[in-house]
């Protein structure tokens, strides 16, 4: 349940909220909106009937049910967007985010050239695999803690903020140390002990949507880091599974916008992973940010036919500059009679 508390309630009156809330039996969050607080009651086994009674304490304007099983997740939580800061960069505020690198860290320079080249095409955060999910175990499986200082030393050099996976909640406190961001991949978004673990560190998550998982189940997912105490969530579609087989994956823009209109949560879209092909990547950046992504993380190799995961779908950073070059040029114009001639 949510008490959305009156525009001038005193802080006073507000903590008199929050203290009735726990002795009810549920966890008391806090919004401060621009306009007026509210302060959610959340948990189960706490006594509803006391939560209703508030409607009439003073400085209460209403109290409603919150309609969704995602509650601080919600807009009806927070109507205001949230933003998340990684290490410097907002995601969630006015500019889109774009998050560039390989699939794997491979090598000193191969993540270094890749670093420098996205950075002088426009990119803001540097993304780049330590740990890798792969479908066979024969695949390769990222090098691990190399991997990760070589991230820290290309962050600390180019001055770009770093994001890579967390696939175990052993390998926590380690990436921790060396990543400004921590992405839990697709396969991962249900793996639950992980999700309890990420919620009490104190770095943003990049939560990937699982390829099976409907939009509520993702947010679902983020409810777990939210209600943990980690509110530093930006969601990322990155494809789900259908009937297609054309492309590796079917980028559901329409979760993107939904995601954006049922949460407060900043959204990202991966375009690499949500189509497989370098072609489609440019079209579908620009459709994720038309939808209302607030960034886009796309995979870079400076040779991706030498690339030792997902070289596939990877862009050069000749053909990643092109794509930030197309980012910036308006939709067509719509013909219409009123259009100024
Ligand atoms: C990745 O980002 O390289 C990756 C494995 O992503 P996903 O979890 O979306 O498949
Ligand atoms: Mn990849």
């Amino acid at each position: 349940m949510i008490v959305n508390m009156l525009d001038n309630a005193t802080e006073q009156q507000i903590e008199h909220i929050i203290q009735r809330i726990r002795e009810a039996g549920f966890q008391p969050h806090v919004t401060r909106g621009t306009e007026r607080t509210i302060v959610a009651a959340v948990g189960s086994g706490g006594r509803r009937h006391e939560i209703e009674a508030l409607s009439v304490a003073p400085g209460v304007d209403s109290v409603v049910a919150i309609a969704q099983p995602f509650k601080l997740v919600s807009r009806q939580t927070r109507p205001d967007p949230s933003a998340v800061d990684v290490a410097g960069v907002k995601i969630g505020g006015a500019e889109v985010v774009v998050i560039a690198g390989p699939c794997s860290v491979e090598s000193r320079e191969q993540i270094l050239e890749t670093a420098q080249g996205v950075k002088q095409a426009g990119a803001m955060m540097l993304r780049g695999g330590a740990y890798k999910p792969r479908t066979s175990p024969y695949d390769f499986q990222g090098l691990g803690v190399e991997a990760l200082k070589l991230l820290r030393e290309t962050s600390n050099l180019t001055g770009l903020p770093v994001v890579t996976e967390v696939m175990s909640t052993e390998d926590v406190d380690l990436i921790c140390e060396y990543a400004d961001m921590l992405q839990v991949g697709a396969r991962n978004m249900q793996n639950f002990a992980l999700l309890r673990r990420l919620a009490r560190v104190n770095k943003p998550i990049l939560l990937k949507r699982g390829p099976s998982a409907t939009v509520k189940e993702w947010l679902l997912a983020a409810e777990y880091l939210l209600a943990g105490g980690n509110s530093q969530v930006v969601l990322c579609e990155r494809g789900i599974k259908t009937f297609e087989t054309a492309t590796r994956n079917t980028i559901d823009l329409a979760g993107v916008a939904l995601a954006k209109e049922l949460s407060h949560l900043p959204v990202i879209a991966d375009p690499s992973h949500g189509t497989g092909k370098p072609s489609l990547i440019g079209a579908v950046s620009r459709a994720a940010i038309a939808a209302g992504a607030d960034g886009l993380i796309i995979e870079v190799h400076p040779c991706p036919e030498r690339a030792l995961s997902d070289g596939s779908q990877s862009l050069d950073i000749h053909q990643f500059r092109g794509v930030m070059q197309s980012l910036t040029m308006p939709l067509r114009p719509v013909l219409s009679d009123k259009t100024p001639s």
